[in-house]
């Protein structure tokens, strides 16, 4: 039996958030995720550090969290943050009303703006479509999801707390009607774990109100499907935002090697039944286009959709709905915390904390957003050049990952999934997605005999479903004839099929 102060349900940018701020508070807990960490929304999402434009509008509060969380993550994450800059482009026929009151509100809630004429722009985005009108000038920056998450945990190791990825939580064990530990089972083994707590957190995105079931309560969330692509190259070393009310394919964030554009927004009732539409990835690309023509022209490399837990309000157009957050107090010993963005977690994690140390009656104020992230020494850091030092042993060319940096997290996490690697490095996230890279990881995998063959072959297989899943809504011109060459190597060469 395992027994600790706090146990956290979710992996994502919250869940990671409030273990590492625990952490630095001195209270004991495990975090436990049934993937990897970011496996929810915070993985498939733009990567977009607001700079609360986007909100300014339509929702101030949840703008001004999102400025000054901006400002924070810049000075603590130096590296998981490229500090962009970003636009708010408007084209003809883009409403001058909104973009006034864009101005007027951006000014109220305390973000500085620029406007900068339809040249001046131009010569920052060259790739920006001619014909427009003008651009305001916000800093917006692009963030790695999957970095940020590994960095807030690397905290929480340090301070030895339990982490347990890949376990699913399947229970909620209750004793005169309080929440007094968790079941979960090993996702690939199905072994299954008790856990105590005094508190439990529930950190489980979209997925909160099936956890909050399991202890019969109830979190009021709307569950918002968003789609983005993936195009093979950066269009734009700035991220690019339309300037108009939010609407489908207005954000293009670029993310080292690559840029994503999205997104759409659908009311889904089951977070684990969602794919991309193939009308969807048509409507991102042409909205896209509208402010990078290139776009068109750009092979996609990977579309995906991710879910937005948004707190339950009763307006019908889930894009209106608050970004805001809210902590559930459900009077048995269960918390949840729900809405607030990728941008917010550190904010919503020392709100959810804060109440966790009234809860034990304890005092230490928070330090998250002075201490910088731990563990970010080890990473090579922006800008891509500064990768090229170790040119000898790339294993991934598109995004520069040496074969030092895979031994290193093969030996640090002494994981069997690639897709660990993946996460932890960037291998496989460039333009190829893994379709030259992923055996030499796997290969490495075995010769360090972290692997058996049969297993390396299976992690083969099962990285080339996932793959497929991403790339299959895009597969047209040259990313089609890529998949081809790809196919013809699998089957090919190394004679996927007839494997045993
Ligand atoms: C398409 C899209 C684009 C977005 N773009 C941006 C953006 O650019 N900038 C921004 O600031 N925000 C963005 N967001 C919002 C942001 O991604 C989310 O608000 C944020 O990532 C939510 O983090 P979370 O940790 O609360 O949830 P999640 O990241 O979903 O984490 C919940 C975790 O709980 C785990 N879990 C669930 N059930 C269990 C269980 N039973 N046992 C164990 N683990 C469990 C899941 O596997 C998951 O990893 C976007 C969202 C979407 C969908």
């Amino acid at each position: 039996m395992i027994k600790t102060d706090v146990i956290i349900i979710g992996g994502g940018s919250t869940g990671c958030g409030i273990a590492r701020d625990l952490a630095l508070r001195g209270i004991p807990h495990c975090l436990i995720e049934k993937g990897d960490y970011a496996a929810g929304a915070t993985g498939a999402c733009h990567g977009l550090l607001h700079s609360g434009g986007r909100y300014a509008v339509s929702d101030p509060i949840a703008a001004r969290e999102c400025f000054d969380e901006n400002m924070i993550l810049r000075k603590i994450g130096e590296k998981c943050v490229e500090q962009t800059g970003g636009l708010f482009v408007r084209l003809p026929g883009d409403s001058k009303r909104y973009r006034d009151l864009f101005l007027r509100k951006c000014d109220e809630v305390g973000i500085p703006t620029e406007v900068l004429s339809s040249s001046k722009a131009l010569e920052l985005v060259p790739n920006l479509n001619p014909e427009i009108e003008e651009a305001i000038k916000v800093p917006d920056a692009s963030i790695d999801p999957f970095r940020l998450c590994m960095l807030n945990m690397m905290t929480s190791r340090l301070h030895d707390n339990l982490i347990l990825t890949r376990h699913r939580v399947t229970e909620i064990i209750k004793s005169h009607g309080r929440c007094i530990g968790v079941r979960t089972m090993h996702t690939v083994t199905g072994e299954i774990k008790e856990i105590y707590g005094n508190i439990i957190v529930n950190a489980a995105g979209a997925w909160s109100n099936l956890v909050a079931r399991l202890a019969g309560c109830e979190v009021p969330i709307t569950l918002s499907k968003g789609s983005l692509v993936i195009t093979n190259h950066r269009l734009s070393d700035m991220v690019l935002n339309r300037l108009r009310p939010s609407s489908d394919g207005d954000i293009i964030v670029p993310n080292e090697a690559v840029c994503l554009a999205g997104t759409t927004s659908f009311a889904v009732e089951d977070p684990d039944k969602i794919s991309v539409r193939a009308a969807e990835v048509d409507t991102i690309i042409s909205e896209a286009g509208r402010m990078v023509p290139h776009f068109n022209q750009t092979r996609i490399i990977r579309a995906f959709s991710g879910v937005r837990p948004l707190i339950k309000s009763g307006k019908m157009d889930s894009r209106e709905i608050s970004r805001g957050f809210q902590i559930i107090n459900h009077e048995n010993g269960l918390y949840s915390i729900v809405g607030g963005k990728l941008t917010t977690y550190r904010l919503m994690a020392e709100k959810m904390v804060d109440v966790i140390m009234e809860a034990f009656n304890l005092k230490k104020e928070c330090e998250t957003a002075e201490k910088p992230l731990d563990g970010q020494e080890e990473l090579s850091g922006y800008p891509l050049s500064k990768r090229l030092a170790d040119m000898q042993n790339i294993i991934c060319e598109c995004e520069l990952v040496n074969k030092k940096d895979v031994t290193r997290t093969i030996l640090q996490t002494g994981t069997k999934h690639v897709g660990d690697i993946q996460h932890r490095t960037r291998l496989g996230m460039g333009p190829c997605q893994g379709g030259f890279c992923t055996f030499r990881a796997l290969g490495m995998m075995h010769d360090m005999s972290v692997l058996t063959p049969e297993e390396s072959l299976q992690g083969l297989r099962e990285f080339l479903q996932r793959r497929f899943r991403g790339i299959r809504g895009v597969l047209w011109g040259d990313q089609l004839r890529e998949e081809q060459l790809i196919e013809y190597i699998y089957l090919g060469i190394f004679a996927m099929e007839k494997k045993p």
